[in-house]
């Protein structure tokens, strides 16, 4: 009997989310066929040596590449690329995509991990030949040659994708000036504390960094970028530009099926379940509730490789009739050159802050609490800690602020179950 070829797994977009959400298909038992399409040339890789040991020249392009052709062969996954889904349509269990190419897939299950992109520096010159973001793979490939050889960049936005490429051109002697238009550093996902030292370790390696102001104006000379004009009219000299100024979710197609979506990205539930019941979505292109968000009105938008992976495979068990709720602590790590950050639980709405180990000397932990509890963890050059404090989250511990400070103390010896330190 002929295969149905409408019974198949559709799943758009090739990235983090995406291999990780046919991994555990594979992984939970399923056996249906699967068609995973990516628009970018390349098969899935990882994107955090881009902003870090890529740019620097440091790895090598095919080990970025998660699996070669014959893992999907294998495991009955035809793998689309260079080419997207343009336009889709699903009525329950019966959907179809077409692609730019023109061809059309029939579907069954339809799983949207669209990711994001880079928003674009809305100025005068943001266009100029030595501007560059990084998002993808093609991106690096044009910034790396050019960064190597800068001899003075600025890099707007001083978020982790401005702070890493910043420290990056830094080892790599170049002058830098990071610009970022909010008060202070890593403003959207750190810690004030932590924004405070970031910025003086940036600062120790002879990085400029300039807060509350943005560029009004690219300049350049015969096409070519020379500066950025600062909005009090002082002017920045650069012969490389780099924007870091956040990523915006994917949402068309989802908007396209009628999905419910907000400025954040496509809203899921608990189990990676769009509003129609059908369709899950995993990702950077999603927005939906963290039990660790506690501090936070609402659903959260998280950007990073652990949620992209743990999210997938909540995304996974929902299509594969298994649904299990996605309540992994949040993760995070940034590698700025010789500094390394690393982070669990979100800080966002604590009301205490205790300081461990010696800031001056990169080597510490904050740790959040709110209402006396625990909630996040941010340290440098501290995995210890780091480690300690995900460990207790995982399990619903917390550690006493009041004794925390003590880093003579090893962090796991401190772990009590919440209710013993609970005010409540
Ligand atoms: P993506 O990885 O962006 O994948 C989405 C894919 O879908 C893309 O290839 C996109 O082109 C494709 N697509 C979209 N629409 C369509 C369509 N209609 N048809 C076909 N294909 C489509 N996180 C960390 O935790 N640690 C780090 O150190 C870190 N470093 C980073 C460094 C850089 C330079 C960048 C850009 C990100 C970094 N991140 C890091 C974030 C992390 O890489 C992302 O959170 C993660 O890649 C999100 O995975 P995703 O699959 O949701 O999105
Ligand atoms: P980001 O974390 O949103 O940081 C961008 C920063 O630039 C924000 O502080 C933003 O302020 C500021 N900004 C916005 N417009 C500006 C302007 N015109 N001039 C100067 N500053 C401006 O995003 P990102 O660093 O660009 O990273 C992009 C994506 O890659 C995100 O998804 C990020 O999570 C991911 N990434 C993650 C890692 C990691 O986890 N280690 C590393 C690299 C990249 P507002 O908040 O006010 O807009």
């Amino acid at each position: 009997m002929p295969r149905d070829e409408s019974a198949r797994t559709l799943v758009v977009g090739a990235g983090q989310a995406g291999i990780s959400l046919v991994t555990a298909l594979r992984e939970l038992g399923d056996t249906r066929p699967v068609v995973l399409v990516g628009d970018e040339p390349e098969p899935p890789y990882e994107r955090p040596p881009l902003s870090k040991s890529y740019l620097r020249g440091e790895h090598d392009r095919d080990s970025l590449v998660f699996h070669d052709t014959a893992w999907f062969a294998d495991r009955g996954v035809e793998l689309v690329t260079g080419d997207a889904v343009v336009a889709i349509a699903r009525r329950a269990s019966a959907g179809s995509a077409t692609l730019a190419s023109g061809r059309t897939v029939a579907f069954d299950r339809l799983a949207l991990t669209t990711g994001a992109v880079n928003r674009a520096l809305p100025v005068e010159g943001g266009d100029l030949a030595g501007v560059h973001t990084v998002r993808t793979l093609a991106d690096a490939d044009l910034l790396a040659p050019r960064l190597r050889a800068a001899r003075a960049v600025v890099v707007v936005g001083g978020g982790f994708i401005g702070l890493e490429i910043a420290a990056g051109a830094r080892a790599l002697g170049a002058a830098v000036t990071v610009v970022e238009a909010t008060g202070r550093l890593l403003g959207r996902s750190a810690s004030p504390l932590l924004s405070d030292a970031v910025h003086d370790a940036h600062e120790r390696r002879g990085t400029r960094i300039l807060l509350a102001t943005n560029p009004v104006r690219v300049l350049g000379d015969d096409g070519n970028v020379t500066g950025v004009e600062l909005g009090d009219g002082t002017t920045v000299p650069a012969d490389v530009v780099v924007v870091g100024i956040g990523a915006v979710p994917r949402t068309e197609l989802a908007e396209q099926l009628g999905l419910l979506v907000e400025p954040g990205g496509i809203v899921v539930d608990g189990q990676a379940r769009t509003s129609d019941g059908l369709t899950v979505a995993a990702g950077d292109c999603t927005i939906g509730p963290n039990p660790f968000a506690r501090g936070l009105p609402g659903p959260v938008r998280l950007e990073s490789v652990p949620h992209a992976t743990d999210q997938a495979r909540a995304a996974a068990a929902t299509l594969a009739g298994h649904p299990t709720a996605y309540d992994r602590v949040p993760w995070f790590w940034s590698d700025q050159a010789d500094l390394r950050l690393q982070m669990a639980g979100l800080p966002q709405g604590a009301d205490q802050t205790v300081v461990r180990g010696d800031v001056a000397a990169e080597r510490f932990s904050l740790l959040s609490y709110r209402d006396g509890l625990l909630i996040a963890v941010e340290s440098v050059g501290a995995p210890a800690d780091y480690l300690a404090v995900k460990r207790a989250l995982e399990k619903g511990m917390t550690i006493p602020a009041d004794a925390a400070a003590d880093s003579s103390v090893p962090l796991k010896r401190l772990i009590t179950r919440a209710r013993d330190t609970d005010p409540s």
